[in-house]
């Protein structure tokens, strides 16, 4: 292998994988996503992390959230189909994640984790669910905190996987200190990939993306804008909404990390970074839409 297949995430790579909403498509064609997550602790995360999905031009979303959660959600975005879930002590429970599993049947993509909290009488539902689940799924934030120490689970799922660790959560999966994978992040998620066969969004100020082929994207960044609660709950939902559309997991993971981090630019040369809130990204990425699309 003497090629370096490794690549910088720019608006002409995005405008080749782009394709167009046709003027005939419909809801059903543009697909619908699950969106599973939220516990009694973090019920804001699923939600930007649907509003991330349905900002993608997904036909719709499904919002799954612990049974609890469902009246203080209900009606803060009308386009979001909002479904309670079976749970325990705030969190999904086992019975749960038996009926997210039916849930799959309407929906071409899902993502779960944020929000979800550090399982405590469900992991062995949740794990079961991840690897039985047959639609390509995006695993983020505490999705991905409770998958540490059953990482074998990935490699049980026939669809593809993507998995959107911020360094630290990388760390905790691997057992590396942050340091060590902010050094070496490039060699480690190559053979994280490989082994696991699942792609990989290393989230940071310089964001990576690997696939089990080897390659490698980033995209340069560094924008404070971005660094606040919420903000990986939108990317999340854009990469699952991307893969809802048809789009393949390096297509969507790239299309999502590119729309996510161009909102974000887009959004710093209008506004203060301290009083930036996450919520205010869905119209800049409105805009990267209008300058890509
Ligand atoms: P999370 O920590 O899960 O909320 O994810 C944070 C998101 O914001 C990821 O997509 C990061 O790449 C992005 N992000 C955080 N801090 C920065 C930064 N300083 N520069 C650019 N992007 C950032
Ligand atoms: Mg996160």
């Amino acid at each position: 292998e003497f090629s370096v297949r490794r690549w910088l995430i720019e608006e002409k790579l995005i405008k080749k994988i782009i394709k167009p909403v046709a003027a005939d498509t419909h809801k059903g064609r543009q697909g619908f996503t699950l969106v599973a997550g939220g516990s009694r602790a973090y019920s804001g995360a699923p939600l930007l992390s649907a509003r991330g999905c349905l900002a993608s031009g997904v036909g719709g979303v499904y919002l799954a959230v612990p049974e609890e959660l469902f009246e203080p959600l209900a009606g803060k975005v009308p386009e979001i189909i909002l479904r309670g879930i079976p749970a325990a002590a705030g969190q999904l429970a086992a019975e749960g994640f038996f009926m997210l599993s039916e849930l799959l049947s309407k929906v071409k993509a899902a993502v779960i984790g944020p929000g979800m909290g550090e399982l405590t009488g469900s992991k062995e539902a949740y794990l079961n669910f991840l690897e039985s689940c047959p639609l390509p799924l995006v695993i983020d934030a505490d999705g991905l905190n409770n998958l540490v120490g059953y990482l074998e689970v990935l490699k049980r799922r026939t669809a593809p996987t993507v998995l959107t660790p911020h360094l630290g959560e990388m760390a905790r999966l691997l057992g590396l200190s942050v340091n060590e994978v902010k050094v070496k992040g490039e060699e480690i998620s190559k053979e994280f990939t490989k082994e696991y066969n699942v792609y990989l969004v290393l989230k940071s100020e310089t964001t990576l993306i690997a696939a089990p082929t080897g390659e490698v994207w980033y995209l340069a960044g560094g924008n404070p804008l971005l660094a606040k609660a919420g903000s990986g709950d939108v990317l999340s939902g854009l990469i699952a909404g991307f893969l809802t559309q048809g789009y393949g997991p390096e297509e969507a993971a790239i299309l999502g990390v590119y729309f996510h981090g161009r909102a974000g630019e887009l959004a710093l040369k209008e506004r203060a970074v301290n009083s930036f809130f996450i919520s205010d990204i869905f119209s800049y990425l409105n805009e990267v839409f209008r300058e890509v699309g």
